[in-house]
C-alpha cells in the first residue's frame, strides 16, 4: 500500500502505521522518528531540527523535502509505504506530488484520522516513547504501560516522555497542526483521494483502512 496518514499529534498515526506495516510489509516512514534519530546522532540535520522540534514547531520544508526525497527512493519503499507525519504543510504536499510524479509512484489513499481534542490531549500527556532511535515503540501509562522497570518490552531500552510532550509544547504543536496541517485535509479532499476515519480504536481504524483500500482496487 502507498498511503498518507494525516491527523493531529496524538491521533494515533504511529500506532496505525505500525499495525498496517505488520500486516502487509509496507514500510512505515515517520518523519518524526527519522528526525528524532538524527537529533540523537547529533547529525547536521539533527542539530538544525532540534530547536524547532523542542518547542513543537515545524522543521523547515526544505530540510524535510531533502530528507524525504532520499528516504522515498530507498529500496524498502518499493513494496509500499505509509507516510506518518508527512506532508504537514501545503508546500510539502505540493513538493511531494512533484516527487511522486518524478518517481512514477501513485498513491492509493490519503487517510485522515479524526480524533476529538480531549482524547488527543489526554493521549499526549500520558504517552511515553522508547528512547532507542531504532525502536521508538509507543507506550501509554494508562492503556499500554512499559515494563515495571520502565523499560521497553520490545528492546529493553528506557521508555521516556518526549521533550516536546510538555504541556506547553503539546498546546503549541496542536496550534501548529490547526494552522499549517489542517489545510491539507481540503487539499486532498479536492483531489478526491481523502477518506476520514473517526474511530478512536487503532485496530478498528486499521480494519476500515484495509477495507477502503480493497474497495479502491476494484
Ligand atoms: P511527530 O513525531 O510526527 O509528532 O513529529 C515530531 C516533531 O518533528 C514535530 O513536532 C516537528 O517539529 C517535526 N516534524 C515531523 N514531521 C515533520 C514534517 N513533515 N514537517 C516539519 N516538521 C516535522
Amino acid at each position: 500500500m502507498k498511503i498518507i496518514l494525516l491527523g493531529a499529534p496524538g491521533a494515533g498515526k504511529g500506532t496505525v502505521a505500525k499495525l498496517l506495516s505488520d500486516d502487509d510489509g509496507s514500510v512505515q516512514v515517520s518523519t518524526g522518528d527519522i528526525l528524532r534519530a538524527e537529533v540523537k546522532a547529533r547529525s547536521p540535520l539533527g542539530k538544525e531540527a532540534k530547536s524547532y522540534m523542542d518547542r513543537g514547531d515545524l522543521v523547515p520544508d526544505a530540510l524535510i523535502m531533502k530528507m524525504m526525497e532520499e528516504r522515498l527512493q530507498k529500496p524498502d519503499c518499493r513494496k509500499g509505504f505509509i507516510l506518518d507525519g508527512f506532508p504537514r504543510t501545503i508546500t510539502q504536499a505540493e513538493e511531494l506530488q512533484k516527487l511522486l510524479k518524478k518517481l512514477k509512484i501513485r498513491l492509493d489513499l490519503v487517510v485522515n484520522l479524526d480524533v476529538p481534542r480531549d482524547v488527543i490531549l489526554d493521549r499526549l500527556s500520558t504517552r511515553r516513547t522508547c528512547a532507542n532511535p531504532g525502536c521508538q515503540e509507543i507506550y501509554n501509562i494508562k492503556s499500554k504501560p512499559p515494563t515495571a522497570e520502565g523499560k521497553c518490552a520490545k528492546c529493553g531500552s528506557p521508555v521516556v516522555q518526549r521533550e516536546d510532550e510538555t504541556e506547553e509544547a503539546i498546546l503549541f504543536r496542536l496550534d501548529t497542526y490547526n494552522q499549517k496541517t489542517v489545510p491539507l485535509i481540503g487539499y486532498y479532499d479536492k483531489e478526491g483521494r481523502l477518506r476520514n476515519f473517526s474511530s478512536i480504536s487503532s485496530q478498528q481504524t486499521v480494519e476500515e483502512i484495509k477495507k477502503a483500500l480493497k474497495s479502491g482496487q476494484r
